[in-house]
């Protein structure tokens, strides 16, 4: 079998393209006509499906090992389209460190609509246990989680979610199929915002639900032609071209973010650095089974609020702007942007403060990122 980086560049499943373009050509079509009364033609309506959209979904499904990829308009198209498959009903446990939107969808729309949510710490398995209910239908959880980089054993959770009948989804956004594949390690359902790292060019919004059961791809797949959100056929060429460098970028990210992590570490001004990489990390051993590389997030916790805003101020390589795992390297503000809606009380617990920052690591020179911190630092 080949290994993920090739199949960046060259998947085996995907159909052939025509004329014997090496680029999988937009097909800018809302309908598609059919051959005859008799004989209806491969594809009808784009929101069905799209010859662009066909490989882009082929491609990711064969990068995460699942049968079936369905691609959609963002992360959060995703996870909305996702919440349809427990028909309002039903119990879900989930992480209590998930990425803001996530958990806005799951309090303000989701348990309105009728699904009851629990949230907790699933780094330890006796939290998701606690949880069970006899109408728990899913356990959700994003390794590493976003912010605050918290590492959930994966096939163990599969185990407590499957013994009580339960799915496993994870959310992957931030280490992607070149660093973790969930479905290999037991998870039903594998959640991507493409906007990040797959895409990687922070170019364009995407998402994908992936999954290894035809009966789930099924459903997913009804979901997605009724609920409507698919992902466009440009942004599909897009998606497709960020994959293609999806294994250069992430190598670059995760050895640049390694040397900053560890440099950061070392800074006065810097209390405390949550970064996946570090052995005395809690969540390392996990992370030496369940993945192949750390990644290029970073989060730490500066002295005082002045100095997270005079870095958020002075920095000129590192820009203040949310959304992270493209090729430039971004700074947010957590509590600011995609933690605002979160009750302060939860925020503030979890360590998400106005000492609090994110760093999501580009490709650019490492030492010219170091110097761009410390000059913001000494300012
Ligand atoms: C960005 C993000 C999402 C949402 O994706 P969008 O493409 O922005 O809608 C979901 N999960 C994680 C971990 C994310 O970082």
């Amino acid at each position: 079998m080949l290994e993920k980086d090739t199949i960046c560049v060259h998947p085996t499943r995907c159909p052939h393209p025509i004329h014997g373009s090496i680029t999988t050509p937009i097909f800018q079509a809302a309908t598609f006509v059919h051959e005859s009364v008799e004989k209806e033609s491969e594809y009808s309506y784009s929101r069905v499906q799209n010859p662009t959209r066909a490989v882009l979904e082929a491609r990711v499904a064969e990068l995460e090992n699942g049968v079936d990829a369905v691609a959609f308009a963002s992360g959060m198209a995703a996870e909305t389209a996702l919440m349809n498959i427990f028909e309002s009903s039903g119990h879900i446990i989930a992480g209590d460190d998930l990425y803001g939107g996530s958990l806005r969808l799951f309090r303000y729309v989701s348990s309105p609509a009728g699904l009851r949510f629990d949230f907790t710490d699933t780094t330890n398995l006796e939290n998701i246990r606690a949880k069970l209910r006899p109408d728990t239908k899913a356990v959700y959880v994003e390794t590493p989680s976003n912010p605050t980089m918290q590492v959930t054993d994966i096939a163990a959770a599969a185990k407590v979610a499957h013994a009580a009948g339960a799915l496993l989804i994870v959310d992957n956004t931030f280490l992607s199929p070149l660093f973790q594949r969930p479905l290999d390690l037991g998870a039903d359902i594998v959640v991507h915002s493409g906007t990040k790292y797959l895409g990687g060019h922070n170019d364009t919004l995407a998402g994908f639900l992936v999954t290894k059961k035809p009966e789930l791809a099924e459903k997913l797949r009804f979901y997605a032609k009724t609920v409507g959100a698919c992902l466009a056929p440009f942004d599909c060429f897009l998606v497709e071209r960020g994959i293609k460098t999806l294994a250069v970028r992430l190598e670059k990210q995760a050895a640049n973010a390694e040397k900053i992590a560890h440099w950061l570490r070392e800074r006065p001004e810097v209390r405390k650095v949550y970064y996946i990489g570090f052995p005395d990390h809690p969540g390392y051993e996990v992370t030496k089974r369940q993945c192949s590389g750390f990644g290029g997030m970073i989060s730490l916790e500066v002295n005082t609020p002045e100095t997270a805003k005079k870095i958020l101020r002075e920095v000129r390589l590192f820009q203040y702007a949310e959304s992270l795992g493209g090729v430039d390297s971004l700074i947010t503000y957590p509590m600011l942007q995609t933690h605002a809606d979160v009750p302060e009380e939860e925020r503030l617990k979890r360590g998400i403060n106005d000492r609090f920052l994110r760093i999501s690591v580009g490709i650019e020179n490492a030492a010219d990122l170091i110097e761009d911190l410390r000059a913001a630092l000494e300012k």
